[in-house]
């Protein structure tokens, strides 16, 4: 998958279906609710386990456990209609979880994950969004380590003009560079001193499932498995509730901005 193949998606995703076409897709619908969708992605699942903790414990266990919790705070808000790219322990490939995200026109994409480093004092939180070039070394090794789900990546055919594709893709990115700096940013803020953060949490590397270039998104890895006290803050559900009302803080003051609210009216 590369940037100018998913805007060439969306693309040809418009021009074929018309207004017509998308008045039927499942977002079209937040015309009348106004109600903003959320795609909630749990990492990993089936026979990618993710990274695994020095006693066996599955990243993908944690992250399908704290996408389930997330759901339900959000659709208690009443504020909001809420999807996930898995509710069980099923494989399922990034560029699926993409074209998911993309299907349901989500307002906000949101993955879950939970880091494993080489140095295993390290534990707390980071935030990341979407750039070509990572921000640091770290957030370079976590991206290859978080794309290499799918095996070596594939691209997809190309059926409009790239010069079409470049423009579509420059359009929307920029709004969507905003709007994932600001939930990331928002997250960040949220868990401050209440959620163990790494230090700089805001990183930035080339995530295959952020790089829908029409959807604000952001991988958020919630602690470091190769930390034990991390392990036990995340299979804890007393402590992923606390971090579960934080998130679903960072999102309510996400859209609270009258900025994201135009781009979801
Ligand atoms: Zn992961």
């Amino acid at each position: 998958m590369c940037l100018n193949c998913d805007a060439t998606r969306r693309g040809l995703l418009r021009f074929s279906l018309g207004a017509a076409g998308l008045a039927a897709l499942p977002g079209r619908a937040r015309a009348i609710s106004q109600k903003p969708l959320i795609m909630l992605d749990p990492g990993h699942g089936g026979h990618d386990p993710g990274a695994i903790a020095p006693d066996g414990y599955y990243e993908k266990t944690i992250t399908l456990a704290t996408g389930l919790e997330l759901h339900h705070a959000l659709l208690e808000t009443g504020r909001y209609r809420v999807a996930m790219t898995r509710k069980r322990d099923d494989f399922i490939s990034l560029e699926e979880r993409v074209n998911m995200a993309l299907e349901h026109r989500a307002d906000l994409f949101l993955s879950l994950h939970c880091d494993h480093l080489p140095e295993q004092n390290l534990r707390g939180a980071s935030i990341f969004t979407l750039s070509n070039k990572a921000s640091d070394k770290l957030a370079a090794a976590v991206a290859q380590d978080e794309n290499s789900a799918d095996g070596p990546p594939r691209d997809a055919p190309v059926r409009v003009s790239p010069q079409v594709a470049d423009i579509l893709a420059s359009l929307e990115t920029r709004a969507t560079k905003i709007g994932s700096a600001t939930i990331a940013n928002n997250i960040a803020n949220a868990f401050a001193n209440k959620i163990p953060l790494l230090p700089d949490p805001e990183r930035s590397a080339n995530f295959a499932v952020l790089r829908d270039p029409s959807i604000p998104s952001t991988l958020l890895e919630m602690g470091c498995l190769s930390n034990a006290a991390d392990e036990q803050r995340l299979r804890d559900p007393r402590q992923r509730q606390m971090l579960v009302a934080r998130l679903a803080d960072a999102i309510n003051k996400y859209f609270s901005d009258p900025v994201q609210l135009r781009v979801v009216g």
